[in-house]
């Protein structure tokens, strides 16, 4: 029989965990398959861990892994990846969004023969306007500003088949927008649509600052145009002086009037000054970045396995630590 592995991360979820395990339960005990469901405990400080760790003592197919600290979705998805062993991979969020009752969905388009399935948000319940607006702003900027393609309402609930968890984990940048990746990787890939509903309990764990930094991350990952804006910028300034400087010389020689502007001249300075701010900030994001990559820090590190129960100290032998 196959092994499906679900990976959820969780962050302070603790009035959701146990719900989510029900759900879980409810729709995939009746599928032919044998299944594992791994948390990535995201360096929770409510009683997360605590009900996880009952879990896995009630149910031998739940493991976890408790981080040592708060590394963010993305990274603690990563985490889950490092340890699934299953013949597909699910990916889905702890707090109900990623509906359970899909799981079945997901499973038959893999028997189909998809090696990714994909979902895609068509509406999210009960989100705010300035989310939803700021979010679909952000697709179509990456979406033009780089030459890979991410839906709109991508999302992180998906399957991969075991190979491309494999080719996924041999990636090993440090600043992470994995539904641009997997985008990217190739293989048969399909696409299902739904609602996300209002999450269970608690409230969303993205606050500005994360999203604000996600965004970012998806961006400059993939796409260099941030970079070309001085160059594009100053060809045109160039030209618009190049211009004016024509004008200068004429009134100058053939006119009797003297050259007006010290308004333009005071607008154009603080223009110019803006602009290479602007600039040196973009470039500084790259090279942050950089400095990041290069320090070749561990992705995560691991305070605690959970396996049946039995707690172990994390040994030194997942792929992203070494
Ligand atoms: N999450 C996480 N680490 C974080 C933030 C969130 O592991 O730093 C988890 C969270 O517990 C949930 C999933 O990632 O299971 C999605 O987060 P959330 O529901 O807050 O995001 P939203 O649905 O609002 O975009
Ligand atoms: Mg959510």
């Amino acid at each position: 029989m196959q092994l499906i592995s679900i990976v959820v991360p969780v962050y302070n979820e603790q009035e959701n965990v146990r719900y989510f395990y029900q759900e879980v339960r409810k729709y995939m005990d009746p599928l032919e398959y044998l299944y594992e469901l791994i948390f990535v405990d995201d360096g929770s400080t409510d009683d997360t861990p605590r009900i996880i760790e009952q879990i896995t003592q009630q149910d031998v197919r739940v493991s976890a892994v408790i981080l040592a600290r708060n590394f963010g979705h993305q990274i603690a998805l990563t985490c889950g990846l490092d340890y699934a062993k299953g013949d597909a991979v699910i990916t889905m969020d702890g707090d109900m969004q990623h509906p359970p009752e899909m799981l079945p969905i997901l499973l038959r388009k893999w028997e189909e023969g998809f090696e990714v399935v994909q979902t895609i948000r068509s509406d999210t319940q009960g989100v705010s306007w300035f989310k939803r607006y700021t979010s679909s702003m952000f697709y179509r900027l990456i979406n033009v500003m780089s030459n890979i393609h991410i839906n709109e309402g991508g999302s992180d609930f998906r399957l991969m088949d075991h190979k491309v968890v494999e080719t996924f984990l041999r990636f090993k940048e440090r600043a992470r927008f994995i539904r641009g990746l997997i985008g990217d990787l190739g293989y048969r890939q399909t696409f299902i649509e739904f609602v996300a509903p209002q999450r269970h309990a608690g409230k969303s764990k993205f606050s500005l600052k994360k999203m604000l930094t996600f965004a970012i991350d998806g961006i400059t990952s993939f796409s260099k145009v941030p970079l070309r804006i001085a160059l594009y910028a100053g060809l045109l300034l160039g030209m618009m002086s190049f211009l004016l400087t024509l004008n200068v010389v004429y009134t100058k020689l053939f006119t009797a009037e003297a050259v007006p502007g010290w308004a333009t001249l005071a607008v154009s300075v603080l223009l110019l000054g803006g602009l290479q701010l602007l600039v040196v900030g973009i470039i500084g994001e790259y090279i942050g970045r950089i400095f990041e990559e290069v320090k070749q820090r561990p992705l995560y590190w691991v305070s605690d396995e959970l396996r049946s129960g039995v707690k172990s100290v994390a040994k030194e032998r997942i792929k992203h630590v070494g």
